[in-house]
């Protein structure tokens, strides 16, 4: 494994309980087309998009997605910029949140899925600790 690797520390924004286990990021699902409620690993590796889940859900299927500690939805009021899906929002562990796209397929869908080139810049310095001049 390279140490260039950039592992997300995500925590619930409700229960504040870390969710990355390992390099994965295991979160309760629910499939808005068909009702079933699963589980879905995201990757904790920063840019990485793969996700594995035991749900089936359709490619550009959207699903909600809930915290395995305290039950709650991690769903919040925004909307993706790219396919306009409600978004879902993480905490990090270092500060600050990340949010990431409901609808399967789509890239804004796994932990690196950002929109904003500054938002990364800004995530990234914080994680490599550079301060701020
Ligand atoms: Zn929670
Ligand atoms: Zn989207």
């Amino acid at each position: 494994m390279s140490q260039s690797l950039l592992l997300l520390e995500v925590t619930c924004p409700n229960c504040r309980s870390l969710l990355t286990r390992g390099q994965h990021v295991p979160l309760g699902i629910h499939c808005v087309e068909t009702g079933e409620d699963g589980e879905i690993r995201l990757s904790a590796l920063f840019g990485d998009y793969a996700v594995e889940t035991d749900l089936v859900i359709a490619e550009g299927a959207t699903a909600e997605f809930w915290c395995p500690f305290c039950e709650q939805s991690l769903m919040v009021d925004t909307a993706c910029k790219l396919c306009e899906a409600p978004l879902a929002s993480l905490n990090l562990q270092g500060g600050g949140s990340i949010e990431f796209c409901s609808r399967r397929g789509c890239r804004g869908h796994a932990l690196g899925g950002f929109g904003d080139l500054d938002e990364m810049i800004e995530l990234l310095n914080r994680m490599f600790k550079i301060p701020h001049d």
